[in-house]
This record gives C-alpha cells, sequence and structure tokens, in this order.
C-alpha cells in the first residue's frame, strides 16, 4: 500500500473546485460538451480525494494495530521476566535455607538447635 499523502486530498478538492467553476463557465457560453468533460474530471478528482481518505484511514488503523500488538508483546515479556524474577528469589531462598523443612515451614516450624539436616538439600 502506498503511503498516504497528506497534502494531496485538499488539492484533490480544490482542482474539482476550480473545474466545476469552469464548467459552469463553459455551459454559460453553450460550450456544453466541455462542461461535461470538467464535470467528469472534478469527480475524478472527487474519487482520488475520497481514496486518499480511506488509504489515510486504513494506514491509521494498521499503525494502532502494530502498536497495540507491541505494547502486548512489551507487557508479556515483562510478566515473563517478573515470573523469572519470582522463580529465582524462590531457588536462592532453598539453597540459603538450612534445611527443606526450614525452607518449607519459612523458618517457623523450624529449631536449627535440634536441626538434624536429614532433608538438607545441600
Ligand atoms: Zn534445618
Amino acid at each position: 500500500m502506498t503511503a498516504p499523502f497528506p497534502g494531496l486530498r485538499p488539492a484533490y478538492v480544490a482542482g474539482a473546485v476550480f473545474l466545476t467553476a469552469l464548467a459552469y463557465t463553459s455551459v454559460q457560453h453553450g460550450a456544453h460538451g466541455y462542461a461535461a468533460a470538467l464535470c467528469c474530471t472534478a469527480a475524478l478528482l472527487l474519487t482520488a480525494a475520497r481514496r486518499e481518505t480511506l488509504a489515510a484511514r486504513q494506514a491509521r488503523t494498521v499503525a494502532v494495530r502494530a502498536e497495540r500488538a507491541a505494547r502486548a508483546r512489551a507487557r508479556a515479556l515483562a510478566d515473563d521476566q517478573q515470573l523469572a524474577d519470582v522463580y529465582a528469589r524462590g531457588w536462592l531462598d532453598l539453597h540459603a535455607s538450612c534445611c527443606l523443612t526450614a525452607w518449607h515451614t519459612g523458618g517457623t516450624d523450624h529449631d536449627t538447635r535440634h536441626c538434624t539436616r536429614k532433608d538438607t538439600n545441600r
């Protein structure tokens, strides 16, 4: 798709208005064939202006969708990174604990004076 050019639409409309004025002058002077040709050309310019509007709208829609997809990817990456951080912290806590019971209970059901370290993770 060709990128829309913002200055084209007003130029097309201005050209159509100018051709319509010329057609009016042609009718006043009895040149009905020229007037019809000028009106058809003005209609072509208005069609081009409409297509330019639709192209701009389509380009804007594509840009919005790309932006939304990029933001969703960034959010997913952030969620993955957050999960990886929690997971790594869990492993660090496990390695830093005295034994599995101490890690599992968060040290609440554990007495280091009587720990036999039978279920040690090291
Ligand atoms: Zn222990």
